[in-house]
């Protein structure tokens, strides 16, 4: 079986429709897919209609703060009818929102006028992210590549970025949680941490009563993975493992390259047990 359990879609900065993701993940012999789209399960619905025999699992990927770090929540296997969670979801797209046109302000002032209001207009009804923003800057020509955007502008330090307000990481856990669903810690090296942070961080992740971290992504080493899994191990954590695929590309397919070390618990036995 072929379970790939992070990607996105149009319902937030994925540049398939949920229709074309899993008809794409149809054609990769994807088994089991997530459609994990930040704040939002707007997406969930058209994918589960456009199936013909993979499964679609429902999630989300929530944005946490921690310690002014941008920290992600993976929720798998979510009753998206809680109307407790759509409430919680509901919030983080205000603070989106707030955000993106702090963010446009403050570029203005170094002279980028009217980044939000196109950046807004690519998002369209889907949550506004900072992908949204680094596509306009981008087109602009103001940086040669996507991820060069993020370290001239948009992440921590730079003039783009403003200071998240985002729930915590236990109240995205208990979220999850109230939704019937598993809180997964996503690709937790790919924060700019150092690995005592990171200890610090899946450490804090279990106390909360998270229930997996991500294990396998794409063009990760074998070492990373075992580290990762020991981790995971150590804190009685299971396992899961997605290509955060947000667009055709090269180096990042569905389903492809995720394999979990073998001492790992699978996440989706949990939700097979039921
Ligand atoms: P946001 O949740 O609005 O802060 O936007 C985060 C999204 O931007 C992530 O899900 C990635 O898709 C993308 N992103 C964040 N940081 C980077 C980076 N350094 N390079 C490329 N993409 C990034
Ligand atoms: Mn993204
Ligand atoms: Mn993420
Ligand atoms: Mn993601």
């Amino acid at each position: 079986m072929r379970f790939d359990l992070h990607c996105h879609t149009t319902a937030s900065d994925g540049g398939l429709s949920p229709k074309e993701l899993v008809m794409r993940a149809e054609n990769m012999q994807v088994d089991v897919l997530a459609i994990t789209d930040h704040d939002t399960t707007a997406g969930i619905e058209q994918a589960q209609a456009s199936a013909k025999h993979l499964q679609v699992i429902p999630g989300t990927e929530i944005s946490c703060a921690w310690h002014a770090f941008d920290i992600h929540v993976v929720g798998l296997n979510l009753d998206i009818a809680h109307q407790g969670l759509q409430q919680q979801l509901s919030l983080q797209r205000e603070k989106r929102e707030l955000r993106a046109q702090e963010m446009g302000r403050r570029l203005a002032k170094a002279g980028i006028d009217g980044v939000y209001q196109q950046a807004k207009q690519l998002a369209g009804s889907a949550p506004i992210t900072r992908s949204h923003f680094a596509n306009v800057l981008v087109e602009r020509g103001l940086a040669t590549s996507f991820n060069k955007v993020f370290d001239k502008y948009l992440s921590r330090g730079n003039i783009g970025y403003v200071p998240n307000n985002w729930m915590n990481i236990g109240e995205a856990i208990e979220t999850i949680h109230q939704a019937k669903g598993f809180a997964v810690l996503a690709h937790p090296t790919h924060y700019d941490l150092s690995n005592k942070w990171i200890r610090k961080l899946v450490s804090e992740f279990a106390e909360l009563g998270g229930d997996a971290i991500e294990v396998a992504m794409p063009q990760m080493s074998k070492d990373q993975q075992q580290w990762l899994a020991s981790l995971a191990q150590q804190h009685q954590l299971c396992a899961s493992q997605g290509s955060d695929f947000h667009h055709p590309s090269t180096w990042r397919e569905l389903g492809r390259g995720l394999q979990l070390p073998d001492q790992c618990q699978p996440i989706w036995q949990r939700w097979q047990a039921l």
